[in-house]
């Protein structure tokens, strides 16, 4: 069955993360032939269309506002559901992000719909669309398909992948001037903790260390060793808690879900509460003194050593080969 599909793209900093073409490609599975609308809301968004309409969308429809420049609940809501009430969609589907995690149960109650959250593959089996998701923090899947009238889902990022880009795609762009209005958050200044460089959420080789790096500056070849690769750093709580990094690197049940192409977790014993983060990550490296330490469980690849002798090493191979 054809279906409208109307897709929120993300914007950060005046880009588009990668989650809303991934999104774009999702809605297609879902939309089976029928159209993709993509949604852009903030206060200048109108130079990012054409980039959607390259990764799959038929239609584009901007909103743009001096209020949507950073996001907020409440706006984006009444921004979302404008957009909404204009298409009528059949399905939607946003980013399982921070934003869209706050979203959508929001729109899902407004608009009294279900919602599957955090879907990691879609796939047609008959007459069905039948919607993965992960259950019992990572330990488990299930599959669910929607009996609304409306499928309301957010995909996990990094697991969908998006269409190949097409620059000769072209496609409609239109724009609605929303009225938005009692917000009761306003945001007044974004401070960037931590981390420049590649977005931990969205990396596809994160370098995680844990309490073994020991201090801040044990976090150093870790550094190197995710510059070369182009990856991202990032921490179990252990090393949050022992002050060695900022909590914005946490991975696990209580910090980020990950799953990029390589995940190097160094010194980390393999909490389940670590696991539940990382675990769907595609190829798991552990380097750990101890050869019975759980985080080898879930490997892929295990080196029994001392990170600081094995890291530097595996920086100086992948110099050599990707010089
Ligand atoms: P440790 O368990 O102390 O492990 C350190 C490891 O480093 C050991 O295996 C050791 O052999 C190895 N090591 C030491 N020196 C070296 C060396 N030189 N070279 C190589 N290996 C070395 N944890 C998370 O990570 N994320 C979460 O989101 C999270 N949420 C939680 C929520 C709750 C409600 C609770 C109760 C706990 C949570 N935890 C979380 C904490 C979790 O239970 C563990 O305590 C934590 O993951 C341990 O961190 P770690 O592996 O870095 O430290």
């Amino acid at each position: 069955m054809a279906r409208k599909v109307l897709v929120l793209g993300e914007v950060r900093e005046g880009s588009l993360r990668n989650v809303s073409f991934e999104a774009l490609a999702a809605a297609k599975t879902i939309s089976e032939g029928g159209e993709v609308v993509a949604a852009l809301l903030g206060d200048a968004v109108s130079s990012l269309t054409n980039e959607m309409i390259s990764y799959g969308a038929d239609r584009v429809i901007t909103v743009e506002d001096e209020k949507l420049k950073t996001y907020t609940t409440d706006g984006y809501k009444q921004a979302f559901m404008q957009v909404f009430e204009s298409e009528k969609p059949e399905a939607i589907v946003m980013g399982h992000t921070a934003m869209g995690k706050d979203l959508s149960p929001r729109i899902a109650a407004k608009l009294a719909s279900g919602l599957i959250s955090d879907v990691t593959s879609i796939e047609e089996v008959g007459s069905e669309m039948v919607f993965t998701r992960p259950i019992y923090s990572g330990k488990a899947f299930e599959k669910k398909v929607v009996s609304d009238k409306l499928m309301f889902v957010t995909i996990r990022p990094n697991n969908i992948a998006p269409l190949e880009q097409d620059s000769s795609r072209t496609g409609d762009v239109s724009s609605i001037s929303a009225e938005i209005k009692d917000l009761r958050t306003i945001v007044k200044e974004v401070v960037r903790k931590a981390t420049d460089g590649v977005d931990l959420s969205e990396a596809k080789v994160i370098i995680a260390g844990g309490r073994g790096v020991k201090s801040t500056e044990g976090f150093e070849p870790l550094k190197e060793l995710a510059d070369v690769l182009g990856g991202a750093v990032g921490a179990s709580r252990g090393a949050c808690d022992a002050d060695y990094c900022d909590y914005s690197l946490q991975i696990g049940q209580t910090g980020k879900v990950v799953t990029p192409d390589l995940y190097i977790a160094c010194g980390i014993s393999g909490a389940i509460q670590h696991l539940a983060g990382m675990s769907n990550s595609k190829v798991i490296v552990a380097i750990n003194k101890d050869p019975e330490a759980n985080i080898f469980n879930v490997a892929d690849y295990g080196i029994v050593g001392d990170l600081f002798d094995v890291v530097p090493l595996l920086t100086k191979e992948f110099q050599n080969v990707l010089q």
